[in-house]
């Protein structure tokens, strides 16, 4: 199965996405994380991205649709998940080429659909480990010791791209540069939609319906 899950930056993507690769068995490839990783290691992929990545904006079409074709070779014939990518019509046209090109196509895209009032709180509440990447929230999700992770004691941090201007921007670069996706992959293929303002267990288990009614039939 390979699958791609939309929804603005803070409607829970990361979340879902660890229960739908568990349970499906496919690679889990976030374009974040990876642009995050390259940054930690500091290559030269991590410098370009770090300027756009810190405002807000989107890295450049041909930066990122490299990086991730690349990642999509190595998924397992189980297939994949991708997360935060694509995120323009432009992305989405160069991987679907590049799928076709070996065969395969995007089988189904999961859309979750948020207010923008509702993720602004939750990226803005947003702690997480330098060190070891577990997530907090300052209100929803507070760590045993304000300030220090669980797991190791870590300081928490707020990642740049959480504080409330550049979460602004980011909302902004959704609305004008990937809500056009949703369109454009309900004219080529299936889209489900999902309300985001819920409990996670509950949008899994209303994702999991979805994608186990195709193979039962
Ligand atoms: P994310 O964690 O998915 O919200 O990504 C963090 C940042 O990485 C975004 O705000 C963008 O600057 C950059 N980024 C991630 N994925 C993409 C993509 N598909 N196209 C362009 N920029 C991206």
């Amino acid at each position: 199965m390979r699958i791609v899950l939309l929804g603005a930056p803070g409607a829970g993507k990361g979340t879902q996405c660890k229960s739908i690769v568990a349970q499906y068995g496919l690679l889990h490839l976030s374009s974040g994380d990876i642009l995050r990783a390259e940054r930690i290691a500091g290559t030269e992929l991590g410098k370009k991205a770090q300027d756009y990545m810190d405002s807000g904006a989107l890295v450049p079409d041909e930066i990122i649709i490299e990086m991730m074709a690349e990642a999509i070779k190595k998924a397992p014939a189980a297939g994949f998940l991708l997360d935060g990518f694509p995120r323009t019509v432009n992305q989405a046209v160069s991987l679907g080429e590049s799928l076709a090109g070996n065969g395969m196509k995007i089988d189904v895209v999961l859309n979750l659909e948020i207010d923008d009032n509702v993720v602004a709180k939750r990226m803005t509440g947003r702690r997480s480990c330098p060190k070891c990447g577990a997530v907090y929230h300052v209100e929803n999700l507070k760590p045993k010791v304000e300030g220090q992770c669980d797991n190791d004691g870590t300081e928490l941090v707020q990642r740049p791209d959480d504080k409330p201007d550049v979460v602004a921007n980011r909302l902004k670069t959704y609305h004008q540069q990937t809500e056009p996706l949703v369109d454009y992959y309900r004219n080529n293929g299936t889209v489900y939609d999902f309300d985001a303002d819920r409990n996670p267990d509950e949008i899994k288990t209303s994702i999991f319906e979805k994608l186990d009614a195709p193979v039962k039939t």
